[in-house]
């Protein structure tokens, strides 16, 4: 029931045993990269914006969902806004509350709600301003950092709030690496059902429940749908209201469009909600690395551009048939 330096950790709750691999040393040393490449992040958005903002957008988050796809747990370790969560935690500060029923029944929907709104809003501000990025890291950081005072565990923001939950469930279904949690030492068993303790029953265990399960639906439903509309709805422009609200419409047509696919095949094939769901996550996946692709390969000689965008795309797909595999077979419904 307890870990420390350089030993490995196991961690006991509901008779469910986990293991950490890496000594608890190392994982502290890479949070404290991933919180400092934050920092330099923020500072490089005042001091060389345009570059700051090329690394950001064309770099490092075009990784993310690679990682959630294949190591949702090492994601889980090394996301900057869980180390400074848990920050208080490690000196002592931690939160003991707990969140109110409510928030627990309706924290899947307002993590949702949460995510569309920073990635749509990207195409407003974030994108091209970097004051603005600073400025929404920043607020992220504190409320991460305020949140761990006050809550129990993670259970103020990993486990609730966090805005790219729902993408961490949505694409941890099939995932092939199995890397534990090395937060919480120990656990106080903040969170029901939690995600880091039963990595290993990812597909289930995290979204156990009727709402979980129906926000989980609910957000692989809509979520190709949004990333076609992020990718091609022209961006608005600035504090252009009536822009600014075709988008917003044309990101709920999009939607509208991925949420009626997915019921009506659902129906007409008599899939389950659990596999419409994987088979949405994949889909999801390979469409954000499809657009992503010439990005990426714009990075390489021109001569290698062309091979290097259809070599993602296909190892994209590749991969996706594996995961498809790997989340079918963990799933019995
Ligand atoms: S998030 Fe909460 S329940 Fe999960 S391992 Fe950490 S302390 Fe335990």
């Amino acid at each position: 029931m307890e870990g420390g330096l350089g030993v490995k950790t196991s961690v006991l709750q509901d008779g469910h045993v986990s293991h950490a691999s890496f000594p608890v040393s190392i994982w502290r040393l890479l949070q404290f990269i991933s919180v400092s490449i934050v920092i330099v992040c923020i500072v490089g958005l005042f001091v060389r914006p345009d570059l700051t903002l090329f690394f950001i957008w064309n770099i490092l988050i075009p990784v993310v969902p690679l990682l959630l796809f294949v190591a949702p747990g090492l994601w889980r370790n090394l996301c900057p806004l869980v180390t400074l969560n848990q920050l208080p935690r490690m000196m002592g500060l931690g939160g003991s509350k707990r969140l109110s029923p409510w928030f627990v029944a309706h924290c899947g929907i307002i993590s949702i709600i949460l995510l569309l709104i920073i990635v749509s809003c990207r195409k407003i501000v974030f994108n091209d301003n970097a004051v603005a990025l600073a400025g929404l890291l920043i607020f992220l950081a504190l409320i991460a950092i305020f949140m761990g005072v006050r809550y129990k565990g993670k259970s103020g923001w990993c486990t609730s709030f966090c805005p790219m939950l729902s993408v961490e469930r949505l694409y941890g279904q099939g995932a092939a690496l199995d890397i534990v949690h090395s937060h919480c030492q120990p656990c106080v068993g903040c969170t029901k059902h939690c995600g880091d303790l039963k990595s290993k029953l990812r597909t289930s265990s995290p979204v156990r429940g009727k709402a979980p399960m129906t926000y989980l639906m609910f957000f692989a439903s809509i979520f190709p749908g949004f990333i076609f509309a992020y990718y091609l709805v022209p961006d608005p422009v600035m504090l252009n209201w009536l822009e600014i609200g075709r988008m917003y419409g044309y990101f709920i047509v999009y939607c509208s469009i991925s949420a009626s696919i997915f019921f009506l095949v659902k129906v007409l094939f008599r899939i389950s909600s659990i596999k419409m769901t994987i088979l949405y996550g994949a889909a999801a996946f390979n469409i954000y690395y499809w657009f992503n692709a010439p990005l990426m390969g714009s990075h390489f000689p021109l001569d290698f551009q062309k091979e290097v965008d259809i070599a993602i795309r296909v190892l994209v797909g590749g991969l996706s048939l594996l995961w498809l595999v790997h989340a079918y077979r963990k799933t019995s419904h």
